[in-house]
């Protein structure tokens, strides 16, 4: 079968959408050198990329990896200054991520429960400080009836657990859950939902905001996240003292693994090499590199997320439904600062060591050490729009405006953080944010179609998970395109 076949009426809109991408050049450097023909080219090296790639290896395939940075791993990003370690990307590993747990057991990487652990938080809303058991009470909670005994961080899950349409991880593309495919916020309101709660609710999301996001979307995770424990809708998702289930976590940092699955590869992976065209002909696939290089190949594995795809060039352009999914993509940023405690400024004033607040920097997690016990480590983790917000400032002059909203705030916290790192995820310009979501009508548009393969082209990441989520879709995507091109040979 030729491609035209595949392709037989492309759209306009398809090749205006290739010939708008602009190709990304950058001066090459230092990549590792390696075949220029092979089976499979795989495009990126996070744990989509990676699994795909070690699972056609196994099967005897030739396979090369290109990846646009200087690293493997992706949003897998583990941080070490001066002694500091910490995780910048995905760290949790769900009791149920069997792909991921496997792969360690592979590559003898060893799992612990000992994470670091989050302590109760302090409230901080329009300007006053709220002890959480005052919230249901207090004046500046302007949210109404039961509402008002839902702690802010908890709100948005306790909210949608209850409406919940579905148990099982695979139904919402079910036809009958389309209808809540509509923005999230809109959704709220028509339960009756007041407005101060939808702006608190908003703070905690994972996506741009709740007018943005399609409350399908939402499900999707809320019931991934249910079968792996998430059953009590009043604790927090993630970070609070009580954590709704219990999670592992990657001996050594979480980029152990990507580094060890990359380094079991028989060819290097290439780095520093973005991939800006790919055109497909009868009987192959020629790639092309930022770096001036060109690997031809029977089939591409496109494991780069839909955020940095938008900028390559495809020959034929990819099918209507495709090109929309990748122009259309949505990715909620994420921007951490790291701060090391020097001094237990809760002791100070008595008040819980985690802050939640309405404010630029959202939450401040105040978390214990595994090993010591101490709490002696502060994440400043902002979220969707309001880490985009950010993200036109320079990183010194973020710092200097973190510390001083936290010591003009509550003033025991003046002096008592020393800076370690920071990160944005919706600055980096090959993934663009910390995960993909569906803005509404997205999942009804193209959800079920916009991973399917586009002549040699199979589809990885996380952006095309099914049944599981985080980490663990990116290994359930990567092993699903390499079975693809397993059952074509
Ligand atoms: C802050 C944060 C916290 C998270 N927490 C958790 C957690 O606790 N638990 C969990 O399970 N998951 C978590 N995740 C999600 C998890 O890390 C991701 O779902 C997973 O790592 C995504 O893997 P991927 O292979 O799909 O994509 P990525 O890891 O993004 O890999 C894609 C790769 O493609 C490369 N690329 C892009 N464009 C090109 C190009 N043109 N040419 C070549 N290469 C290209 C990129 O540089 C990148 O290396 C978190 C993520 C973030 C950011």
């Amino acid at each position: 079968m030729t491609v035209t076949h595949l392709f037989p009426s492309l759209s306009r809109r398809a090749l205006v959408g290739s010939m708008l991408a602009a190709p990304l050049v950058i001066s090459s450097r230092g990549w590792a050198a390696g075949p220029k023909n092979v089976d499979v080219v795989i495009v990126g090296a996070g744990l989509a990329g990676l699994n795909a790639a070690s699972m056609l290896e196994e099967q005897g395939l030739t396979v090369q990896v290109v990846e646009a940075s200087d690293r493997v791993g992706g949003r897998l990003r583990t941080a070490r200054v001066d002694g500091y370690q910490s995780e910048l990307g995905g760290s949790e590993v769900g009791a149920l991520y069997g792909r991921v747990r496997d792969a360690c057991a592979r590559h003898n990487i060893g799992l612990t429960t000992d994470g670091a652990k989050g302590t109760d938080f302090l409230l901080h809303v329009d300007g006053t400080a709220v002890l959480p058991a005052d919230w249901a009470g207090s004046s500046v909670n302007q949210t109404r009836g039961r509402e008002r005994e839902f702690l802010p961080y908890i709100l948005q899950n306790r909210l949608m657990f209850d409406w919940l349409p579905f148990k099982q991880t695979n139904a919402w593309l079910d036809p009958a859950n389309l209808a809540y495919d509509v923005s999230a916020a809109e959704l709220m309101r028509s339960k009756g939902v007041s407005e101060a709660a939808i702006r608190l609710a908003d703070i905690d999301l994972n996506g741009a905001s709740l007018e943005g996001v399609s409350a399908l979307s939402i499900f999707r995770d809320m019931a991934r996240a249910r079968v792996e424990g998430f059953n009590d809708p009043n604790k927090p998702q993630y970070g609070g003292a009580a954590m709704a289930a219990e999670r592992s976590y990657i001996v050594g940092g979480s980029d152990v693994l990507p580094t060890a699955m990359a380094a079991a590869l028989k060819n290097p992976v290439r780095l520093n090499s973005p991939v800006i065209a790919i055109d497909q002909t009868a009987d192959q696939a020629k790639v092309f590199l930022a770096t001036g290089d060109v690997l031809t190949a029977r089939f591409v594995v496109m494991a780069a997320p839909f955020s940095a795809v938008r900028r390559i060039r495809f020959t034929p352009g990819l099918p209507d439904v495709q090109a929309d999914a990748v122009v259309g993509a949505r990715y909620s940023a994420t921007t951490q600062f790291h701060f090391k405690i020097t001094r237990p400024y809760w002791e100070q004033d008595g008040l819980p060591p985690s802050i939640w607040s309405n404010y630029a920097f959202e939450r401040a997690f105040a978390l214990k050490s595994p090993t010591t016990g101490a709490i002696d480590t502060m994440i400043v983790w902002v979220n969707g729009d309001g880490a985009t917000r950010w993200d036109d400032r320079d990183t010194n002059r973020q710092v200097e405006l973190v510390l001083a909203e936290l010591a003009r705030i509550r003033p025991s916290m003046a002096g008592a953080l020393e800076y370690k790192v920071g990160y944005s995820w919706g600055r980096n310009p090959f993934v663009g944010g910390n995960k993909h979501f569906y803005a509404p009508g997205q999942v009804k548009r193209f959800a079920a179609d916009m991973g399917k393969p586009a002549g040699r082209i199979h589809f990885a990441g996380e952006h095309l998970r099914r049944l599981e989520h985080g980490m663990e879709s990116a290994m359930e995507t990567g092993e699903a395109a390499a079975m693809e091109i397993l059952e074509r040979i």
